[in-house]
């Protein structure tokens, strides 16, 4: 404890508390701690990233004057992060700000350093006495198991995860293949096995990298004619982290160089994870060898989370940044935004800004109209686009035949749904919803939704169709 530092920080306080409103004060202020005084630089303690760029945003200034007072014209302020997930001795949390350089914080490098076109390395996959090679995990150290909620929709990922953690490539989950809808938690999975595995083993090689780089690595080194030591590369790696692999869909040279990369991974005990938007068996155009070998370990989905897990994620972020709020808040958010994580998050974050921003006091009222403005963002995203492929993806054919002119009943069927579906949820004329599916005209789009209408008051197979893609479509 460092008294200088916290009697330094009341007076500052003070000065605070006097100049803004007490909501806000009570909100930003009350959860920070100092902890040190080191000539004229003040550290304090805040719960969160989120926490740092909102003081950085809104509070900078009066920050800067109570502090000037205190410690005069050169005083400096360093934040120090809480986190609840430090791993190996780094500490990448701690940070002086200069408050022009923010981003100083936004911790994770995305680059892949072997990328990088440093004009001394020629090839960027060879790297000198390969065996001290240092390759940097990639990983996003906030995303943790400890902060990862458990409930019924992801226990069984999380816990496979959480026993891949222990003993990484020495349980029968490898690969582990985590799978599940948009904003579910597969990439906060996939890294929080990472980091959990650096923190217990810090000498093993970790790699997170999503399958869309993959494959971009992998093009550029047949350009550049280096395809074997992107092998090699990757064959050192004791953890591979790949994420979406879906995207590997069609790209048959990146399968290819992935199956045997894997392989060799395999045989040789290490561990792979792998994380995906559907289940290996809906996945398309994917390798049947490849596709089999994803089925050797174990294959755990991400589902919608309750409404009792979505209440405690929100409490738990709620307590992470050092907000309060009252229950019956968090739970008309949780009740209305069901779907996706990521969204329930981004409802709260709007909400703590509405509030701060405009100063008006956190209601049920204002988180009315967040909610509604995030439902309606949602369905507003649904294109023609997107309801082909969810319609195709259902029936497991691709976009292209579902366009195609062939009369097969089942595929006459499936564009006659998108078409209905179309006409439901976008705005779209007839005739630019036919143009847009398989180049047809409005009369055809018209007679669609007629068939799907009446098939479905007749056809019990076919009325499930209707309610699947129903649910599939509305967010
Ligand atoms: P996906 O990769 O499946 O699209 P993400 O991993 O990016 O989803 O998750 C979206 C957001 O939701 C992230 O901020 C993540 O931390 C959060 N999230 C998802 N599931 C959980 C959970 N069970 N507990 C806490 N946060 C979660
Ligand atoms: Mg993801």
């Amino acid at each position: 404890m460092d008294n200088t530092a916290q009697s330094v920080w009341s007076n500052c306080l003070a000065f605070i508390k006097d100049n803004i409103q007490p909501q806000a004060y009570k909100t930003w202020f009350e959860p920070i701690d100092a902890v040190k005084l080191s000539g004229n630089a003040l550290s304090i303690q805040v719960p969160s990233k989120f926490f740092y760029e909102w003081l950085e945003e809104h509070y900078v200034k009066i920050l800067k004057v109570s502090l000037n007072k205190e410690l005069g014209e050169d005083a400096k302020l360093v934040y120090v992060i809480r986190m609840e997930n430090t791993y190996g001795n780094k500490q990448p949390f701690t940070e002086k700000i200069p408050s022009s350089n923010r981003s100083a914080l936004k911790s994770q490098d995305v680059d892949v350093p072997f990328n990088n076109k440093s004009p001394e390395l020629k090839n960027p996959f060879i790297i000198p006495g390969i065996r001290n090679v240092k390759i940097e995990s990639q990983l996003n150290p906030s995303y943790s198991f400890e902060n990862f909620l458990e409930g019924d929709s992801n226990r069984l990922a999380r816990n496979a995860g959480i026993a891949v953690a222990n003993k990484p490539g020495g349980t029968s989950f490898n690969p582990l293949l985590i799978f599940g809808g948009v904003g579910l938690g597969k990439t906060h999975l996939a890294h929080a096995i990472g980091v959990d595995i650096k923190d217990k083993y810090p000498e093993k090689t970790v790699l997170y990298i999503s399958a869309e780089k993959f494959t971009q690595q992998y093009i550029d080194s047949v350009k550049k004619n280096n395809r074997n030591d992107f092998i090699h590369f990757y064959q050192i790696i004791d953890v591979l982290i790949i994420d979406d692999v879906q995207f590997l869909s069609g790209k048959t040279g990146t399968q290819d160089v992935f199956f045997h990369i894997f392989n060799h991974l395999h045989q040789n005990g290490k561990q792979v994870i792998l994380t995906s938007d559907k289940a290996p068996v809906d996945m398309q155009d994917i390798e049947q060898r490849l596709l089999s070998r994803f089925k050797w370990g174990l294959s755990a989905e991400l589902q919608t989370p309750d409404f009792e897990t979505r209440v405690s994620i929100l409490k738990n972020k709620l307590y992470r940044d050092g907000v309060e709020m009252p229950d019956d808040i968090i739970e008309y958010v949780a009740k209305h935004i069901k779907s996706n994580v990521r969204e329930l998050e981004g409802a709260i974050i709007s909400l703590i800004a509405q509030s701060s921003f405009n100063k008006k006091e956190i209601t049920i009222s204002l988180a009315k109209d967040i909610v509604e403005k995030f439902v309606k963002n949602t369905k507003r995203e649904v294109s023609i686009d997107y309801i082909q492929k969810v319609v195709s993806d259902y029936f497991q054919m691709d976009v292209n035949t579902l366009q195609s002119k062939t009369r097969k009943r089942h595929i006459v069927q499936a564009r006659q749904l998108a078409m209905f579906f179309a006409k439901k949820y976008t705005k779209a004329s007839l005739a630019s919803i036919g143009s847009q599916i398989g180049q047809r005209d409005h009369a055809t789009v018209l007679h669609a939704c007629k068939t799907v209408d009446n098939l479905s008051s007749t056809d019990k197979q076919f009325r499930k169709y209707v309610e699947d893609l129903s649910k599939k479509l509305a967010l």
